[in-house]
């Protein structure tokens, strides 16, 4: 046997235990349900991922919601380009906290206005996916109490799918999740002097 034939044997084989194990894990993953999904840590790819995700879901027609928690500097191409989307409810929190705000007050008034709408999405079974949006932050800064954040959502229809973004994440969301994911921070362009550009970092 030649060298080729005997590699492609060998391969032919590795292939056919992998399918059986992926089938077998496949046939065993059966139950239907929405999915809690954290993005968390330092790295790029949180919100982006969210979004992501969110164009797969209005692909199959479902509709969708989403609340940025931080007031962005300027208006995001996420924004711009869902907002016209007619199955998406696109929320900018209001005044509130952003990394410029430094009233407390009127922070937290405006994460419990946020939060009191995302209630409300988590009710209302016409929607398969909601992204809440560096809303960890919410939590980190104590504008909104983790374990209420984690029993409204845990209390949502059936069916509903919920990604929350933010560098860190308070331990009462982990426990209820699905998926865990961390974007590490390995390299970033900002630290090579590159300026934060639209279509990639807003
Ligand atoms: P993205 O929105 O690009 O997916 P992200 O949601 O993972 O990023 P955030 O922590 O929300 O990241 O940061 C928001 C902004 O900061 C984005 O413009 C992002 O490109 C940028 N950013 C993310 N991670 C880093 C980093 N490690 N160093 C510098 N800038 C970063
Ligand atoms: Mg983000």
């Amino acid at each position: 046997m030649s060298q080729q034939q005997s590699d492609a044997e060998r391969h032919e084989r590795r292939m056919t235990r992998k399918k059986q194990v992926v089938d077998e894990r496949i046939a065993a993953a059966s139950e239907e349900r929405g999915v809690l999904i954290l993005m968390k840590g330092n790295g790029k790819g949180k919100s982006s991922s969210g979004f992501g995700t969110m164009t797969r879901a209005l692909g199959h027609g479902m509709r969708c919601a989403v609340i940025q928690f931080i007031k962005g500097r300027r208006e995001t191409g996420e924004y711009r380009f869902f907002r016209e989307h007619e199955r998406v409810d696109f929320h900018v929190m209001g005044h509130g906290f952003s990394w410029e705000t430094r009233d407390l007050e009127q922070d937290r008034a405006a994460a419990k206005q946020a939060w009191q709408l995302a209630e409300q999405l988590l009710k209302d079974e016409s929607y398969n996916f909601l992204l809440f949006d560096e809303l960890s932050y919410m939590i980190k800064y104590g504008h909104l109490e983790a374990e209420r954040v984690a029993h409204a959502i845990a209390e949502r229809p059936h069916h509903q799918n919920v990604i929350v973004t933010g560098r860190t994440m308070a331990r009462e969301l982990q426990v209820i999740a699905d998926t865990i994911s961390v974007i590490n921070d390995e390299r970033h362009a900002f630290r090579l002097g590159v300026k934060a550009q639209a279509g990639i970092e807003y």
